[in-house]
């Protein structure tokens, strides 16, 4: 394969469930810990990182909907408020360390964040700050996955780097197959046709459309996050 990558401009995918670790709670304190210290770490050596964060730790549309008459596009409303919530306490943890960052929300909430603004952004990255993009894509039926490629290609960022609780892309599933083996470089034409559940259809044809590699591993190996960020060999990288 083609790596290590030294990528200049990134943008980190921190789906819910990564956030929420082994915690029974909805968010591990430990993890966002994690993702500040190593974020630092590459900040430091001149990386612009840029954050998406889920919210299916908090709440998901899709399994709400229809729910005592809750609408779909109403339940995910409420999922990309939740996205909101991890925003302002992964915000929260990066600043305590020193980490100067904006929160930016897909819709209004000016006393609790920035509007999106993309060249706003961009200029907070070129400052140095990192920013994190809060309420996905500001539109029901989509999901952060999707907001992640679609924030990745008007930034200019090189890479979609998806944290997760799973080691990368399996060509089966290892919870139910033992002989699951990790994949190291996956197509996206792979992706879609095997259905290797990566991430959501709309999400990795944008990311296809617009020759965003994605780089899927996990965040609970210590030291993964900074590696994913400065390019090195880690996970599994989808591209071509
Ligand atoms: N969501 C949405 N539009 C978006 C992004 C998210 O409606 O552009 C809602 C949707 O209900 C989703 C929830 O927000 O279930 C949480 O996002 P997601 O499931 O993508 O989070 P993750 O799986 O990364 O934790």
């Amino acid at each position: 394969s083609k790596r290590p990558y030294r990528w200049q401009r990134v943008l980190l995918k921190v789906s819910g469930e990564a956030l929420a670790g082994d915690h029974t709670e909805n968010i591990d304190p430990k993890i966002t810990m994690a993702i500040a210290r190593e974020v630092a770490s590459v900040t430091k050596l001149g990386v612009e990182v840029a954050i998406v964060v889920g919210g299916g730790n908090i709440f998901r549309g899709a399994s709400w909907a229809g729910c005592s008459g809750l609408d779909r596009s109403s339940a995910d409303y409420i999922g990309m408020l939740a996205t909101v919530m991890n925003a302002i306490f992964l915000q929260a943890t990066m600043e305590s360390i020193g980490i100067p960052t904006r929160v930016q929300t897909a819709f209004r909430m000016s006393e609790v964040a920035e509007p999106y603004i993309r060249r706003r952004a961009v200029r907070h990255l070129e400052k140095g700050r990192v920013v994190i993009f809060a309420a996905g894509t500001g539109n029901p039926f989509f999901t952060t996955d999707t907001a992640a490629a679609l924030r990745c290609a008007e930034i200019n960022a090189e890479v979609v780097l998806k944290a997760t609780n799973v080691d990368g892309v399996y060509d089966a599933d290892p919870r139910q197959n033992p002989n699951a083996r990790l994949l190291e470089t996956v197509s996206y034409n792979e992706v879609t046709t095997r259905d290797l559940s990566v991430m959501d259809m709309t999400a990795i044809t944008l990311c296809q459309e617009n020759n965003i590699p994605v780089v899927v591993f996990n965040l609970q190996k210590p030291g993964n996050i900074a590696k994913a960020i400065v390019g090195e060999k880690v996970g599994t990288f989808i591209g071509c």
